[in-house]
């Protein structure tokens, strides 16, 4: 296990799509013992594996940030089933760091996809949660926050955004 860094907004693994895991073994394990350490150590309540430079389809989510075991959640290859209604609050990412912004999320959405054995898990969430989900599953589809804010919101940010990916010079 380790913590590993952080990338970056503007860094080419976090604007892709990530690829489903095809087989579920060692590496994903340690993949995502990484990524439970690595959003802990940040601290933050969720991290998607293109965070950490990996292009999977691996999420990890955890509202208590460790303070309460039964809350980590770890999914791979993870899909939204359904979504209901509309919530929007401010949203921050690991990966662009000192920013932040509100877009429109559902208010309840339920998620499945499959544990370290292979067995499907299905979530359901609401408020924060909701939020979560939706916020890590974007991450293995490539999107950002920031790509879900109007688009006169989301240039305002995207142009300081591409300063500070020039200058690496990110806020921790
Ligand atoms: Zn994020």
């Amino acid at each position: 296990m380790a913590i590993r860094p952080i990338v970056k907004w503007g860094q080419p693994v976090l604007h892709a799509p990530a690829s489903p895991v095809a087989q579920i073994d060692g590496a994903v394990a340690s993949l995502l013992a990484d990524m439970v350490d690595t959003m802990y150590a940040a601290p933050g309540i969720g991290l998607a594996a293109p965070q950490i430079g990996v292009a999977l389809r691996v999420i990890v989510v955890d509202l208590s940030v460790g303070e309460d075991k039964k809350q980590l959640i770890k999914l791979i290859n993870p899909e939204l089933v359904s979504t209901e209604g509309e919530q929007r609050h401010e949203e921050g990412c690991l990966s662009v760091p000192g920013y932040g912004g509100s877009p429109v999320r559902p208010a309840h959405v339920t998620v499945k996809g499959l544990d370290l054995d292979g067995k499907e898990r299905t979530y359901e969430g609401t408020e924060l949660l909701a939020r979560a989900f939706c916020h890590e599953i974007d991450h293995v589809d490539g999107l950002l926050f920031v790509d879900r804010l109007s688009p006169l919101k989301r240039d305002l940010l995207k142009r300081k955004l591409r300063k500070k990916a020039k200058s690496g010079d990110w806020e921790e």
